[in-house]
């Protein structure tokens, strides 16, 4: 039988820890890590991407295996005007408006961040920065920091949709869940372009519903922008998924969404 939480103790690590853990391995002055620095994806009608490394969440579902588990093993550290030009170049010759970073956490390294964003802000580029929502949540001064930014957009990325599942999905401690909600309400107080893209995979329908009531809550407008997500099932996330005896209710497969899970419980 398991033990039962001790309601005194943290029940997940602190990503806001975590943060500033993961920052220390692969930000380093105005540097930070990336794997890669401009492939093309077929998100968003197509986009340019550069794979960064390093993230404040360890998601048990999460596609991108070494640049959030092994960071330190993982890429090289790059400026901003040297990821700009990979983006650039990357973009230019797709025929790509859209450029961004994926596979970990957008947010480490705010020098670095601040100084791509100034470089985007000279060109003809929307960049998409792609979070969890934690630093943003965490620190309602960075919203402000980034509405000075005219080409930017910001995709706060939800871990599940109530905080027992997201700190069974996560690891991260159940508190913390709310902080990707207070992320959106910062952005939109500070009129940064913003949505929201919520983690279903593993939810019930009636949490998915209380999900949409409290962004409703926040500005009703966040439920026209939301994105349903549900996971690929790559062979290193089953496994993972396996060893700790998560199973997803749905899962996306060939484009189409496959329902796994017909009695909906979650995890
Ligand atoms: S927040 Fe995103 S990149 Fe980080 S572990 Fe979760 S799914 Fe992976």
């Amino acid at each position: 039988m398991a033990t039962p939480h001790d309601p005194n103790k943290p029940d997940g690590y602190d990503p806001i820890v975590l943060t500033r853990t993961a920052e220390r391995i692969v930000v380093k002055g105005n540097k930070r890590k990336y794997g890669r620095l401009s492939r093309p994806l077929r998100f968003y009608g197509g986009i340019t991407s550069a794979q960064e490394v390093g993230c404040n969440l360890r998601c048990k579902f999460c596609f991108s295996d070494k640049p959030v588990r092994r960071p330190q093993h993982t890429g090289r550290f790059y400026s901003p005007k040297a990821v700009f030009n990979a983006l650039n170049k990357g973009a230019k010759k797709h025929g790509h408006k859209l450029i961004s970073a994926s596979a970990s956490e957008g947010t480490l390294g705010k020098q670095h961040l601040f100084e791509l964003l100034e470089l985007v802000d000279r060109s003809e580029y929307v960049y998409v920065l792609e979070t969890n929502g934690i630093t943003l949540g965490h620190d309602s001064d960075f919203a402000r920091q980034l509405s000075r930014f005219k080409n930017l957009h910001v995709r706060v990325s939800i871990k599940g949709a109530a905080s027992e599942e997201y700190n069974k999905l996560t690891g991260a401690v159940s508190d913390s869940y709310d902080l990707p909600y207070k992320a959106l309400e910062n952005l939109m107080d500070e009129n940064v372009s913003c949505n929201v893209c919520l983690m279903v995979s593993f939810s019930t329908e009636e949490n998915i519903k209380q999900a949409e009531k409290r962004l409703y809550d926040i500005r009703p407008g966040l439920l026209k922008s939301l994105e349903k997500e549900h996971i690929t099932l790559f062979p290193k996330v089953a496994t993972r998924l396996k060893n700790e005896n998560i199973t997803p209710n749905t899962i996306r497969h060939g484009g189409k969404i496959i329902q796994l899970n017909k009695e909906n419980t979650y995890v």
